[in-house]
């Protein structure tokens, strides 16, 4: 699981706090973002404390972060099997074009091409709806006829007009591919989605095909525990449905055989015993695509906790598939960030306290909380479906019977969150949003530090607390689930931020900070968060159905005792809190209903609740907040250039690893694709 930008406006602050005085020095005059177009913007993110690792740590970071460039292809086939041929032809143009290009129209089709590197493929990374350039079919067609023939993705025998014809297609017509994940309820979804993780099979024989699997599988005495489909795509095959795996010579062999090549190397180098073993049985389950073999690996990822140096690196998030199966492609490389992580460790150390002190009934929660770990990391190499936009809070792995056996690892992405905060310095959000001065003064001086303390709660207590009663299943929920599971994460979080014994713990100084936590969430879910929503549409995605329901929920619930007040000043409207003992009240209340929802498997409230409170747009509100948001100019999402490190040699020995840091995203993308593109235009899927 992992947690995407967690507000707009806890990210969206000016502020700077005693943790981060390094951070602070180093940060100097650096250009946190190089650029915005449609509705992104590039950052960049530093890695403070490098110069502390050792040279072998340094070796063993720079292998782990060739392996995660080495994917970045897979994910864009996974997300739809024509975005390789896209994306070359793409690159093709923009560097072989002698024409004008000066023009808007070249332009235009630059900025669509950079809108395909950010989104790995055609379809809006978030949305997931395709999007189009902004050039005539017409003006298409002249760019490509610039292009020499021996430089496009053509395939045998086929002429250049033909070409230009599959390419123009694909590209430009709405009817081809128009949504990367289909959830409609009303359709056959996996027909429905364009991505590529099934060919020729209807959701019916998918279900069937995993169903007989596991049915086979007992009969055999094989591990049924296994992440079914996890590692493969599912294809009609002479009449046959047939599962072809992503590993050594299967699926994506190219690119694994090159991840494999780096991961090999970075085996030579590990810090632990337990890291050798974790990455030996990774390359195992790369060379094999034996699931048992991935589920040993997570076991032995989660047991190496010594080491400073960690990373993620495979087939581990299923958000991709509308059947949650098949896993996309990701890479995260990292350091402990030690310092911080003292932080963690206190919460994780108090997480009996936690549990025993919510407002939850007692037959729900816990009785012996085991197994969590979290620790706040240093990004040093994003890949894959992590790059350029990224988490900035992972909990792994996802297979539930290794969290209940094993726990789980969770991770706050500190000098990600950190990059987000500086590059909003004096953006005007919080003063064009925010009730009041002292609110502003408030998220100035704690706002950074609150959003990251609720992170770490959301992450490592309140995804891990509570229990559900013998016998409800944990997909009870359906499609409500991811809402209701995030409210509930959110909701232990916002109920302890303002616990006094966060003070005695030394986790913050006084409860201002939790305060500013209150300001910012409720400002974000009941007004803010909509300036990510298209005109006229409503909540879909299940962070922000989380945000809306736990607002207005509270508002309403608070309306008689003026617990959250919206008003209106100058003809804008405004949200603030009066009673902030009130609201953690609320956030107690809702949590606890919440959670007897999630226990009971009690599907018919969890739909009602979201429908309610978590879905639906006030237009008149949205429209204004659309308005005003437009006028401060900045785009809604982030992602991220690498960093990029390069080793140093003297008579042929390695002595150090450099980090500089690029500016130029279509410079970097391109040597991405020059340097880092193991599989072909037209991948077979076999
Ligand atoms: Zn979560």
């Amino acid at each position: 699981m992992k947690t995407t930008i967690y507000l707009i406006a806890t990210i969206m602050i000016v502020t700077m706090v005693a943790c981060n005085e390094t951070k602070k020095e180093e940060a100097g005059d650096f250009k946190w973002q190089t650029e915005q177009f449609a509705d992104l913007r590039i950052l960049r993110y530093q890695i403070p404390g490098w110069d502390e690792l050792t040279l072998k740590q340094k070796e063993l970071v720079y292998y782990l972060s060739q392996a995660a460039l080495c994917g970045r292809d897979i994910t864009l086939n996974q997300n739809y099997r024509n975005n390789l041929l896209v994306r070359k032809t793409l690159e093709a143009i923009y560097q072989n074009y002698k024409g004008d290009r000066t023009t808007e129209e070249f332009n235009n089709l630059a900025t669509y091409m950079k809108r395909v590197w950010f989104s790995n493929g055609i379809h809006h990374h978030y949305s997931t709806d395709k999007f189009y350039p902004e050039v005539s079919t017409d003006y298409f067609s002249i760019l490509l006829s610039g292009v020499p023939a021996d430089q496009l993705p053509l395939k045998e025998g086929q002429t250049q007009e033909e070409f230009t014809e599959e390419i123009t297609t694909i590209i430009f017509d709405p009817t081809v591919a128009p949504k990367r994940i289909s959830l409609d309820p009303a359709t056959d979804v996996v027909k429905a989605s364009a991505c590529n993780f099934y060919d020729g099979v209807t959701q019916k024989e998918v279900e069937d095909f995993y169903t007989q699997k596991k049915i086979a599988d007992a009969k055999a005495g094989r591990d049924t525990r296994i992440s079914y489909g996890l590692n493969s795509k599912l294809v009609k095959k002479e009449g046959k449905v047939t599962e072809i795996v992503w590993k050594l010579d299967g699926m994506y062999h190219p690119a694994i055989e090159k991840i494999l090549y780096w991961l090999e190397k970075a085996a030579t180098v590990t810090e632990t015993p337990e890291q050798k073993a974790a990455l030996d049985k990774l390359i195992e389950f790369y060379k094999t695509g034996d699931l048992v073999a991935f589920d040993d690996y997570s076991i032995l990822w989660l047991a190496d906790q010594n080491s400073d140096i960690d990373f993620i690196n495979g087939f581990i998030e299923t958000y991709g598939d509308p059947l949650s199966m098949k896993a996309t492609w990701e890479s995260v490389v990292n350091f402990k960030d030690k310092k911080a992580t003292e932080r963690t460790i206190t919460i994780a150390d108090n997480a009996q306290y936690f549990e025993d002190n919510s407002p939850v009934d007692p037959e729900f929660k816990k009785k012996e909380v085991k197994g969590v770990t979290a620790k706040v990391i240093t990004v040093a190499q994003l890949g894959g479906d992590c790059d350029p936009t990224t988490p900035i809070g992972i909990n792994l792995p996802n297979a539930d019977w290794i969290r209940k056996d094993h726990g789980s690892k969770s991770v706050t992405m500190e000098n990600i969150t950190y990059a987000y905060n500086q590059s909003s310095l004096g953006n005007g959000f919080l003063e064009e949003f925010a009730a009041s001065p002292e609110e502003i003064k408030r998220q100035r001086e704690f706002g950074f530090q609150a959003g990251n303390l609720t992170t770490d709660m959301h992450e490592c207590l309140g995804h891990a607390a509570g229990q559900l009663l013998p016998g409800t299943s944990p997909d009870a929920m359906k499609t409500y689930q991811s809402a209701l599971e995030e409210a509930r994460a959110d909701l232990f979080a916002l109920y302890y931020i303002m616990d006094p014994k966060l003070i005695e713990l030394g986790l913050i100084p006084s409860l201002e900070v939790g305060k500013s936590e209150y300001d910012s969430y409720i400002r974000n879910g009941y007004l803010t968060q909509l300036v990510r929503i298209q005109p006229g549409k409503n909540i879909e995605q299940a962070h922000m159905r989380d945000r809306k329901l736990i607002a207005t929920w509270c508002y309403e619930q608070g309306k008689d005792d003026n617990i959250i007040e919206l008003f209106e000043k100058d003809g804008k409207t405004y949200i603030r809190v009066n009673d902030y003992d009130g609201l953690r009240n609320l956030f107690g209340e809702l949590l606890k209903k919440i959670q007897k929802i999630k226990s009971e498997g009690n599907y018919e409230a969890g739909k009602e609740l979201v429908e309610t409170y978590g879905v639906k747009v006030d237009q008149e509100l949205h429209n204004e907040m659309l308005e005003r948001y437009k006028a401060l100019n900045i785009s809604p999402y982030g992602g991220f250039i690498n960093p990029v490190l390069t080793p140093k040699y003297q008579d042929d020995v390695l002595v150090d690893i450099l980090v500089t840091y690029p500016d130029d995203f279509t410079e970097q993308m391109l040597s991405y694709s020059k340097e880092f593109s193991y599989l072909p235009a037209r991948c077979k899927n076999d």
